[in-house]
């Protein structure tokens, strides 16, 4: 027999369990979240656990803002008592050039006047900053206090935790393998059974675009793999996420809150790799650039490298809403490397969405699909790793 509920949320990564917090939260509790294996699995668990504002378009900038806000509330609030926490350490953006402390004072003025008090640094107030930080090469830094990070462990911890004590149902290893629209809802048919929705949500980051294609909506997104290193752990040194823009690929280092040094940075790759494709020379390549700005670097030990997927859309923002011409379906995917941080708005967008008919923040309708089948993109320079 068909399993029912108003609401299924497909996908168990931060996205979705965000949004079946939002919903919960709110009162809301017809709702499912299926999830092809266990909550966190995917992009969620692979993540550096930056949280930041500091961005370059109007739409990233305001959502990350709200985002940073609601990380706090989190943080204060019942999630909090059951493990999360938002660590406002900031991010430090360096310049070796210029040419990168001219766009840094752009990105500055839009970030100010939107509320973000983002501001340039000299190389003296960046060593205050990170007393570890080699200046030698550097010509200044953007930093951002309001920018942090979280474990996403104790994050979807907190999540699952609450959904639990609140009634909603999390069907894991439950893999969604067909949907089919009907006049009043949506059938889909997973690897344990089928289930039957009046409103669905695809929130199944790298499987969402093979999903939402059964239903003829093309999404334009790549599903790009991106690899990280964790370090032994070490007595904190490193406060905020620091990262080298002006080096191929965006070299970054965070340090968690266990003390691993999490290191990363983009390479060539070829999109749609499945997830455990590893590059045997890819901690030295990542590495390698930043000894320039940390050289005692040499001395740490590696003890696990892994890769995730960014699910990248052609102008690397999401795309969150309802999808036009099909009724009660909407969409939280594509997320380009920026999901986690934006998870608490993402969530607020496709409740208020769900419940109210409309998101309150005008930032959020740009983020359509519409936009996409439109080439209309929003252009995103300030991309990590
Ligand atoms: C190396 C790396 C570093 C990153 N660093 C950051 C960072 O510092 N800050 C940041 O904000 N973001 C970062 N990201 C991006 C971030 O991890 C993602 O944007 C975010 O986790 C997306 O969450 P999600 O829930 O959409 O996807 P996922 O976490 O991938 O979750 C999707 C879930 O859907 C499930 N699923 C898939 N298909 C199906 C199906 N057919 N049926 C049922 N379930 C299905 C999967 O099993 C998975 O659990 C990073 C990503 C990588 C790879």
């Amino acid at each position: 027999m068909e399993k029912r509920a108003e609401v299924g949320i497909i996908g168990g990564g931060i996205i979705g369990l965000a949004t079946a917090y939002e919903l919960a939260s709110r009162g809301f509790r017809d709702l499912v979240v299926l999830t092809a294996s266990f909550p966190g699995d995917g992009s969620t668990f692979r993540c550096a656990s930056g949280i930041r504002a500091s961005f370059t378009t109007r739409e990233h900038i305001v959502l990350m803002r709200e985002s940073i806000r609601k990380w706090i509330e989190w943080t204060r609030g019942e999630l909090g008592r059951l493990g999360l926490r938002f660590m406002q350490k900031g991010y430090l953006w360096l310049a070796s050039t210029e040419e990168r402390v001219r766009a840094y004072e752009e990105s500055i003025r839009l970030q100010n006047k939107l509320g973000v008090p983002t501001r340039l640094v000299d190389p003296d107030e960046a060593k205050r900053i990170v007393p570890v930080l080699d200046t030698r090469h550097l010509v200044a830094a953007l930093h951002d206090p309001t920018a942090g990070k979280a474990s996403p462990f104790k994050t979807v911890h907190a999540l699952v935790m609450y959904l639990k004590s609140h009634g909603i149902p999390i069907h894991t290893y439950t893999r969604a393998e067909k949907i089919e629209e009907r006049e009043e809802g949506f059938r889909v048919e997973t690897s344990r059974g089928t289930y039957f929705f009046e409103k669905l949500v695809v929130a199944a980051g790298a499987g969402s675009p093979r999903l939402l294609s059964q239903l003829g909506i093309e999404t334009m997104i790549k599903n790009i793999p991106r690899h990280a290193i964790l370090t032994e752990h070490y007595k904190p040194v490193i406060g905020p996420l620091v990262v080298d823009p002006d080096t191929p690929g965006a070299p970054y280092i965070i340090q968690t809150g266990h003390g691993g040094f999490y290191i990363g940075r983009k390479i060539p790759e070829t999109p749609e790799t499945e997830p455990y494709s590893l590059k045997i020379d890819y901690p030295s390549l990542a590495i390698k650039p930043l000894l320039k700005w940390f050289p005692w670097l040499i001395n740490v030990t590696v003890l696990r490298h892994w890769m995730g997927h960014y699910v990248t859309t052609p102008d690397h923002h999401p795309i969150i809403g309802p999808v036009p011409g099909h009724r009660n379906l909407y969409v939280s995917t594509g997320y380009s490397g920026h999901g986690y941080m934006l998870s608490p708005a993402a969530a607020e967008i496709i409740a208020d969405y769900i419940l109210e008919g409309k998101p309150k923040w005008t930032e959020a309708y740009r983020l359509n699909i519409m936009r996409i089948w439109r080439g209309d993109y929003i252009h995103e320079t300030a991309i990590v790793g």
